[in-house]
């Protein structure tokens, strides 16, 4: 069966100490709750182990949001999967649309960073997604399946097995525009059938799918009331606790 779940990507947003206070926050506020989710915080790298080191992490995971597609030596600035491993972090966010954008990850460069991700034992949260010309030709579908067939369909069905998958419209990101839940559950399904047809139909079933664009406390419900919706890949509701929690508690 697959579990679902709530991710934050706090993006290139909050100091150490800012950081501390709104994991611990989370910390707190989570506590005493029974969750019917998987909880994730995508911190900036520099946060992780701190982090890591200040919260329950059996309720909370800890995600990077990036890593590098080599696996060590002469890199200047670059942070291995396995440094990020070494932090106590379980999750990478890869993929991620501001990183295909603004800085030019390949389909190859993602497989590789996917393959360094898996051979450190941490969890890809894979990003798909069109931008809004592609949905208005009516191409997200055939975006959609280029994208996992160019960086993940080459892995194993035992490696494949260990990602999460994120859906994020590239319209919807961080502008206040979601899907519709129907639109949701439609490119949702479409993903879960493109993985059966590689992977068979038990894989698909288990793998978890999350919807990514503008979720928040109104919304959150309806997206994730839809059956092939498995939780969802927060940006800018994940920076309070006030916003995040009703996320978390929307399953
Ligand atoms: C994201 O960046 O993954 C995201 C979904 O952002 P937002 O929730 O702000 O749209």
């Amino acid at each position: 069966m697959r579990k679902n779940m709530i991710a934050g990507n706090w993006k290139m947003n909050t100091t150490l100490s800012e950081g501390l206070a709104l994991a611990k926050g989370l910390n707190e506020a989570l506590k005493d709750k029974t969750l019917k989710c998987n909880v994730v915080i995508g911190t900036p790298l520099t946060h992780l182990a701190s982090v890591v080191a200040a919260i329950d992490t059996t309720k909370i995971g800890v995600a990077a949001q990036n890593c590098a597609d080599k696996e060590k030596g002469a890199y200047t600035g670059e942070v291995s999967a396995a440094m990020i491993a070494s932090t106590g972090a379980k999750y990478v966010i890869l993929g991620h649309s501001e990183r295909r954008q603004y800085y030019h990850e390949t389909a190859e460069i993602l497989k590789t960073k996917v393959i360094q991700a898996l051979a450190n034992g941490l969890t890809p949260i894979f990003c798909i997604g069109e931008v809004l010309k592609e949905r208005e030709d009516g191409r997200h579908f055939d975006i959609v399946d280029e994208q996992i067939k160019a960086s993940l369909f080459d892995l194993s069905p035992e490696d494949f097995g260990k990602l999460t998958i994120a859906y994020e419209p590239v319209w919807a990101i961080g502008t206040g525009k979601t899907a519709t839940a129907e639109q949701a559950q439609e490119i949702h399904a479409h993903i879960r059938q493109t993985i059966a047809t590689q992977y068979g139909a038990t894989l698909a079933e288990n793998t978890t799918i999350l919807y990514g664009g503008s979720m928040n406390a109104e919304n959150a419900k309806d997206l994730v009331a839809k059956p092939d919706v498995d939780g969802g890949l927060i940006g800018g509701a994940s920076l309070s606790v006030e916003k995040f929690l009703p996320i978390v508690e929307a399953f």
